[in-house]
């Protein structure tokens, strides 16, 4: 299968790209590109069909990773191989790591990029569901200048964010992990690699044997990744032990309403996230044990 054809515009720099965005006729008829690994099978397959297609691979100045005091910024366009092999990543915000992990296989992480799965959002993928679980916020780049939006803004839609038409995400800004925190990724899939049934993604934060504060995000379960609040409430004051971890499990799945489809009915998925939940507040507290 071949794309229908399109005009290919390669800048250099991200104004350059957001002002061939902005001068054309039909924003909306144009589409941005990173890695590709989610839009060249949707080019191939023709379900989309765009008339422009603005390429980020030779944009400069949005692929680095860098620490800002208590945050880490990743480019947009760092390649989700490059995120999940630094040691500033592990180090700062491990739990992106190893969701990372979970992504497709290395020949796919070798191309996609962090920005482009979050702007993609899939509410199955893993990056969406950690950047809600963190509180992430991401940096756009539009005509009007640029604006930081958090995660619990952005994702407003099935595979639909807050960007606007003429905007480019250029960066993720993670909270770092401090002394205290601990995080743990699970998903249940068919085969590894594939996209989560459910999955979740979990951080806590422990005051001595207290969970001072807990964030649960999971995957797989709406039209996009959703929080735990219910859940997240239970936890806060309580006792890491089987009894909270259980009692956050139930809360979970009591909150979610997932759709049946083929890969999974809704009973399924509710089951499944509740089980993560419980297995990743476990491996989390023993996580944050260590880092006090
Ligand atoms: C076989 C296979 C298995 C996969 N398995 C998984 C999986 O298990 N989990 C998972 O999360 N993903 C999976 N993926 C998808 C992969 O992670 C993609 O890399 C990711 O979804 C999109 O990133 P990309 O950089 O390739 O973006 P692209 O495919 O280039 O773009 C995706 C969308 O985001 C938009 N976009 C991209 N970057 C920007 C930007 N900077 N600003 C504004 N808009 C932007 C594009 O316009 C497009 O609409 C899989 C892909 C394949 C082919």
């Amino acid at each position: 299968m071949k794309p229908a054809p399109f005009e290919h515009w390669a800048p250099t720099s991200v104004d350059e790209a957001v002002k061939i965005l902005s001068g054309l006729d039909d924003p909306g008829d144009a589409k941005v590109m990173a890695g590709g690994q989610s839009l060249m099978p949707l080019l191939n397959l023709r379900l989309s069909q765009p008339a422009h297609i603005v390429d980020l691979n030779a944009v400069t100045g949005i692929s680095e990773v860098y620490r800002e005091r208590d945050t880490l910024v990743v480019g947009a366009m760092c390649r989700q191989r490059t995120a999940e092999r630094s040691e500033d990543v592990a180090a700062a915000v491990p739990l992106v790591v190893e969701a990372l992990t979970n992504v497709g296989h290395p020949a796919i992480r070798n191309r996609g990029t962090v920005g482009g799965s979050i702007a993609h959002a899939d509410p199955a993928a893993e990056l969406p569901t950690v950047a809600l679980c963190l509180d992430a916020e991401l940096v756009a780049q539009g005509p009007g200048g640029e604006r930081r939006i958090a995660a619990a803004d952005f994702f407003d839609g099935f595979l639909s964010t807050a960007l606007g038409e003429q905007e480019i995400l250029t960066a993720v800004r993670f909270p770092v992990d401090g002394p205290g925190c601990g995080s743990a990724f699970a998903e249940v899939a068919r085969r590894h690699g594939d996209f989560a049934m459910a999955g979740v993604a979990v951080h806590v934060r422990l005051s001595g044997d207290t969970i001072a504060e807990a964030r649960i995000a999971v995957s797989g379960v709406a039209l996009t990744p959703v929080r735990a609040a219910d859940a997240e409430a239970a936890l806060r004051g309580a006792t890491p032990g089987d009894e909270a971890f259980a009692a956050a499990a139930a809360a979970t799945s009591a909150a979610l309403d997932p759709a049946s489809d083929l890969h999974a009915s809704g009973a399924y998925r509710t089951h499944v996230a509740g089980v993560l939940v419980r297995r990743a507040l476990a491996t989390a507290t023993d996580r944050a044990r260590e880092s006090q």
